[in-house]
């Protein structure tokens, strides 16, 4: 079977803020799949922060995006012709798809999702490559223990509403870093975070300093800029900050400022590690297992923020990661 696919190139690099300039939307003719390859009808596409990082021209941990490639993407779908043993049409996968309604892939690189135990925007969500970093990055990266109490910015997001979810399950004192009284009001009511520091209402090494007055033990980064430094000012002895992201910086033209308080690394003994989740690929069931049993007994809610569109409405709704328009995981729900 051949299918007209239509798909997102990279028609330019952005300076900041990703435009309509950036993106070129075509229809391209997918050659049937080969031996050992799927083809997938997309139905569910991933938007992460991580991809105005691979626009950039630079050195990092994948190639970055190649001037008219499709942009690359994570997206859920069902298969509709395979030559790949381990699928069969109608098997709802994920995998590595781009911008695209329709996609080619090698069996190899899809992996099976049960529709029964979860959404498929929640297979993008807590139960993929967010939920797998936030499991990662606070039982492995910081170490985080019952008592603790761990502070994660970019708390309302994919990521940090899963970390301080896992954190809370743990036992620790969570305290949630988010943009707006919703948001805040959400991690408090809803999610079960001790504390939530809206950022836009004043300095967050305030709202540190009055709701964490004996200091924090974990800080789980999304942010970067202003607020690593606000959490560097707030360490406790034997601290450690595990370096996620830096949503702050990704779309700044000036060089970045490094952090002033960088020395409580020091005078705490405390430690700051960055990683990549993509490094935990062998242990995803773990985090799998671990997060479907919270979800099945009620302790972590999940959740999406699904924008109904098409393979076009890709580039506005990336930018909505960047204003802060979602909550939850942003997925955009192909019609
Ligand atoms: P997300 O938190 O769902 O969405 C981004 C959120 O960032 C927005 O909703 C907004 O929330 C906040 N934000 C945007 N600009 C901001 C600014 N200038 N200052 C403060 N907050 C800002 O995104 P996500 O997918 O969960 O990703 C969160 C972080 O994890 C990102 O830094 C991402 O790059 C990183 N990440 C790292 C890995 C890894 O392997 N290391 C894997 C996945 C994600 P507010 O309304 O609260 O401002």
């Amino acid at each position: 079977m051949s299918v007209i696919a239509r798909r997102v190139h990279l028609a330019q690099r952005p300076i900041d803020l990703p435009d309509g300039s950036t993106w070129s939307v075509r229809d391209s003719e997918l050659e049937s799949p080969v031996d050992g390859e799927v083809l997938v009808k997309v139905t569910h596409l991933s938007l992460d922060p991580a991809m105005r990082g691979w626009l950039n021209d630079v050195r990092s941990y994948v190639p970055p995006v190649a001037i008219d490639a499709v942009m690359r993407a994570s997206g859920v779908g069902t298969v509709l012709e395979s030559r790949h043993p381990d699928f069969n049409v109608g098997d709802s996968v994920t995998g590595l798809t781009g911008i695209a309604d329709h996609a080619v892939l090698r069996g190899e690189h899809l992996t099976h999702i049960d529709l029964s135990v979860a959404e498929p925007a929640t297979w993008l969500g807590a139960l993929g490559m967010p939920g797998m970093t936030a499991w990662f990055g606070l039982f492995d990266v910081a170490a985080a223990k019952a008592g603790e109490t761990v502070v994660v910015s970019g708390a309302a997001g994919a990521v940090g509403s899963v970390v301080g979810q896992l954190a809370k399950a743990r036992g620790c004192h969570v305290i949630g870093i988010a943009g707006g009284p919703d948001k805040c009001a959400w991690l408090t009511d809803e999610l079960g975070f001790d504390a939530a520091i809206d950022y836009k209402q004043g300095p967050v090494h305030r709202g540190l300093r009055d709701m964490a007055p004996d200091g924090i033990d974990v800080y789980f980064d999304n942010v970067g800029g202003e607020m690593l430094d606000s959490a560097l000012r707030a360490l406790r002895l034997g601290a450690r900050i595990a370096i996620c992201g830096a949503i702050s910086t990704y779309n700044a033209t000036e060089p970045v400022p490094g952090p002033a308080h960088y020395m409580s690394l020091l005078v705490n003994r405390a430690t700051m590690s960055g990683f990549l989740v993509f490094d935990y690929e062998d242990r995803y069931a773990e985090a799998v297992d671990g997060i479907t049993a919270l979800m099945a007994d009620g302790s972590l809610v999940a959740r999406e923020q699904v924008v109904q569109g098409h393979v076009d409405d890709f580039g506005d709704t990336l930018l909505m990661l960047f204003s802060g328009a979602n909550t939850g995981k942003l997925v955009l729900a192909l019609q």
